[in-house]
């Protein structure tokens, strides 16, 4: 796959969500970041936290624009305090083995119920 890091992708999801051409349940937006619920949830919290500019995963994000990764994880916490969240699990799916299924970089912040370790 072609890496088209920093640019928006016509293809993209998510990029779609940020452009709003496709409807979500935005929680929290911000100059770099977009959180909304995700739409098949995994836990009675499930929020996805994406940075507006298109990067195929977490760690591309954190390499090219550290400082909206930093923006993401703060993000991550604003969310979890809104939510009333004492616990919760903030994850990257990177790559199909992991469960990745969007490749634009996405934390899923789930909380709300317990939640095993080691994960599935
Ligand atoms: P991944 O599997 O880690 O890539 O996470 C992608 C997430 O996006 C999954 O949990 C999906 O349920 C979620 N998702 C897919 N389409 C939409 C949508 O249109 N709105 C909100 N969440 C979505």
């Amino acid at each position: 796959m072609a890496d088209e890091s920093g640019t928006p992708q016509d293809d993209c999801l998510f990029c779609k969500i940020v452009a709003k051409q496709i409807p979500a349940t935005i929680l929290r937006e911000t100059d770099t970041t977009l959180a909304f619920r995700d739409i098949n949830p995994q836990a009675p919290t499930h929020v996805l936290v994406i940075p507006k500019v298109h990067h195929p995963d977490a760690a591309s994000l954190a390499a090219a624009e550290p400082g909206v990764a930093a923006d993401v994880l703060r993000e991550a916490g604003e969310i979890a305090v809104e939510e009333k969240l004492d616990s919760y699990r903030v994850i990257f799916n990177t790559g199909s083995g992991a469960g990745q299924t969007v490749f634009h970089a996405h934390a899923h912040i789930l909380g709300g119920r317990g939640l095993q370790w080691p994960p599935g």
